[in-house]
């Protein structure tokens, strides 16, 4: 197989992360005791170290964590404007002085109207004037360029006042899906796919709610993540080399606990996200 594209979670967890700050629930207490890949920040990507998804105040930690140069980052693709995956202030800090870059670097945040709302006041000014950042507002089933990548943005089911939108990426070789956060899918996002044939070789989905039957909407859980990947087979979206991932768990789900949900979610045929998790393909 050739590879083309690497997708690295920065962070895996929904909203409170795991352990949750003020939480003594059961999961968080066996996260906090284990350590390692229990531990789950806010969410974020990377593909292929230029592509960001998110900019969520973990940011900061991840690039320490994982020796990331934001400055080979060239555009960052925004689902939603919650405060685990848009943490706008932090935008400031590529101001001329807080930030020393190159001549001819730029960033282009791209996201939904409602992302705009929060990523242009702070750009607005300064940013504007040095040159260096800029926003770029994206509509669902409006594929664009960004870099050597056609980004498709998709109708997420969640807080429609988040502006939420998913994300289909192309390298023009490989193709991936990062649904997060989203219920299960719209159903113009199934039309616009039996429409247009493109063919997934990695698929992430919410798994908010790991093993806890859903009740809600606005995310899924492991049932929910299993009805995806069979519709995808189905429609042959997927096929067997397709790689399925959870991504983004909360600490009410049950069984949320790395080692507890990894077994259970690989009898279903996908792998588990962790914090640092690289995956090529
Ligand atoms: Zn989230
Ligand atoms: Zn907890
Ligand atoms: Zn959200």
């Amino acid at each position: 197989m050739v590879i083309n594209m690497e997708i690295q979670f920065l962070g895996t967890a929904a909203a409170e992360g795991i352990p949750a700050l003020w939480c003594d629930c059961e999961r968080c207490r066996k996260s906090r005791k284990v350590g390692g890949r229990a531990l789950r920040t806010r969410s974020q990507a990377l593909i292929d170290g230029t592509l960001l998804i998110d900019f969520p105040a973990d940011t900061y930690a991840h690039i320490l964590q994982n020796g990331i140069d934001l400055l080979n980052v060239t555009d960052c693709i925004v689902t939603h404007t919650h405060s685990d995956h848009l943490y706008p202030t932090d935008i400031a800090m590529l101001k001329k002085g807080f930030s020393h870059v190159s001549e001819g670097f730029h960033l282009t945040f791209h996201g939904s109207a409602k992302v705009g709302e929060r990523v242009s006041p702070q750009i607005a000014g300064q940013l504007e004037k040095e040159g260096t950042c800029s926003f770029h507002e994206v509509k669902a089933f409006e594929p664009f360029a960004a870099g050597k990548y056609t980004i498709t943005p998709l109708t997420a089911i969640h807080d429609p006042n988040a502006g939420p939108l998913f994300y289909q990426i192309s390298d023009g070789e490989k193709t991936m899906i990062y649904g997060h956060d989203t219920h299960f899918f719209h159903d113009d996002v199934w039309a616009y796919w039996e429409k247009t044939h493109p063919h997934f070789d990695l698929v992430s989905l919410d798994c908010t709610n790991a093993c806890l039957p859903l009740n809600y909407v606005g995310h899924m859980g492991l049932a929910e993540n299993v009805q995806v990947k069979e519709k995808m087979l189905e429609l042959g979206l997927a096929d067997d080399k397709t790689i399925f991932i959870c991504n983004h768990f909360s600490h009410n789900g049950t069984h949320a606990a790395y080692d507890d949900f990894v077994p259970i979610a690989a009898k279903e045929g996908f792998g588990v996200s962790y914090d640092g998790m690289k995956v090529t393909f």
